[in-house]
């Protein structure tokens, strides 16, 4: 098992650390996915990121494919966000006071996508939280529909899982959630109209607002069959409740307007609210909610729904994710649409030769890889992707200087810094990984 073979130790530097770790911080880390648990061996320590290549604390070098979960479109310690940074740092760096970054960043967000006012927060599982309690506060209802494999932060209420019956009430996630936060969240298969009709049928009068991805990439990367968020959209509004896409991991990723600029703006529908973050912090903790101005309106102080925060719309990260949107044009996204065809088709490649059962799926710029046959619509799908050959295959990748995500229900994430050489590097890795994988 992966668990036993030496060959996936990390260095000797990177395991001391891990060994310290373990003494102060449950489970040695501060996010349970870096652990590794779920491909085993032993997390390397990050010392330094420069463009595409991460350097671990024992002097190996990766080109990364996490990019800190997405958020790093324009790749590591990019010069001109350092600077920025740099100089906003110089000024200080949290006032607790309005300030003119904060209005730069929102005027660019609301420029860029469907929302017409934002509120800054500091991270997207705020955001999500901040959304519900908007879209519950502006409706006078109780009930959140959310969709199974959906991640949307680590919000008690979303932390949820299916009940027995399609149209029951879902029960805690995780120990810790009391089952009075999950009995006013139903949770559905996505990409299932017909779930979703039944549920709006039963309980239509009681619902606040549907939250979902808006394309799920947290189940690896699930795109909403085409016209699925328009319906979406619809039957919410034919029922009175919010439509909020959660578009922290797609949002100035899949494209330069998010998810939204694959279809809703083509199809010509707006969401009610709509959450942010990763991209738009540039690499700092912010993140945001927003949407129509007659629902933000219904929020402290202009309305009578409270939501606060001591570092929210901080000047270090609103500087920093300002120069990111700013330097993301579309030759940014171009780049990396052209970088994920490549490493896309070549891991099908690689993967059909050593025989190993895979789909490729994306949305705009984003994709991963399922080793599974496909297609995969829904969390259930998802589920039948080979967790140990993923092992091996991570394993493979990362000794041969390829940092994937370690889980096998993740989207590549690659950077506009992501050059010739760091996608050569991924394209030797591969066929050799894919053997891995068959074995
Ligand atoms: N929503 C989506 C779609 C996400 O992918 C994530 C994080 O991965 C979150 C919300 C939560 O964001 P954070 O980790 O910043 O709390």
């Amino acid at each position: 098992t992966p668990e036993t073979d030496e060959r996936l130790d990390a260095g000797p530097h990177s395991r001391a650390l891990m060994q310290r770790a373990h003494a102060v911080t449950p489970g040695g880390v501060n996010s349970p996915v870096r652990a590794f648990n779920a491909v085993g061996g032993s997390p390397r320590f990050i010392r330094s990121a420069q463009g595409p290549w991460l350097t671990d604390v024992d002097g190996k070098r990766y080109v990364d494919l996490i990019c800190s979960w997405g958020p790093m479109l324009l790749g590591h310690a990019h010069p001109e966000v350092q600077a920025a940074v740099q100089a906003a740092v110089a000024r200080g760096t949290s006032y607790g006071t309005p300030t003119e970054p904060e209005v730069e960043l929102a005027e660019e967000i609301v420029a860029r996508t469907p929302v017409e006012k934002v509120r800054f927060v500091s991270s997207g599982t705020e955001a999500t939280m901040s959304a519900i309690r908007l879209a519950r506060g502006f409706t006078g209802r109780d009930v959140v529909v959310k969709f199974a494999g959906c991640y949307h932060g680590h919000v008690d209420a979303l932390l949820a899982s299916a009940g027995s019956g399609l149209v029951t009430f879902a029960l805690p996630g995780t120990p810790g959630v009391p089952a009075s936060s999950t009995e006013l969240t139903l949770v559905l298969p996505y990409n299932d109209r017909a779930a979703v009709e039944a549920v709006f049928a039963e309980h239509g009068d009681r619902i606040a607002c549907l939250v979902t991805e808006a394309a799920p990439g947290n189940m690896g990367v699930v795109p909403p069959e085409p016209g699925f968020n328009a319906f979406l959209a619809e039957t919410c509004a034919k029922h009175g409740a919010l439509f909020v896409s959660d578009e922290v991991m797609t949002g100035f990723r899949v494209t330069r307007e998010g998810q939204w600029g694959l279809d809703g703006k083509v199809e010509g529908w707006r969401p009610d609210l709509v959450t942010f973050g990763k991209v738009m912090g540039g690499g700092f903790p912010a993140a945001a909610f927003g949407g129509r101005a007659d629902v933000m309106g219904h929020l402290a102080p202009e309305g009578p729904v409270y939501q606060a925060g001591t570092l929210s719309g901080n000047p270090i990260a609103t500087t920093a994710g300002l120069t990111t949107l700013r330097l993301a044009t579309q030759e940014v996204y171009d780049h990396i649409g052209g970088a994920a065809d490549v490493l896309k088709q070549a891991a099908s490649e690689a993967l059909s030769a050593a025989g190993v059962a895979h789909t490729v799926q994306s949305t705009g710029t984003m994709f991963s890889v399922f080793l599974c046959d496909g297609p995969v619509r829904d969390f259930n799908d998802a589920s039948r992707t080979d967790a140990a050959a993923y092992a091996a295959f991570f394993h493979s990748m990362l000794d041969a200087g390829v940092y994937l995500p370690p889980s096998a229900y993740e989207a590549w994430f690659l950077s506009s810094a992501h050059d010739d050489e760091a996608v050569q590097t991924v394209l030797d890795a591969l066929p050799a990984a894919a053997r891995a994988a068959a074995a």
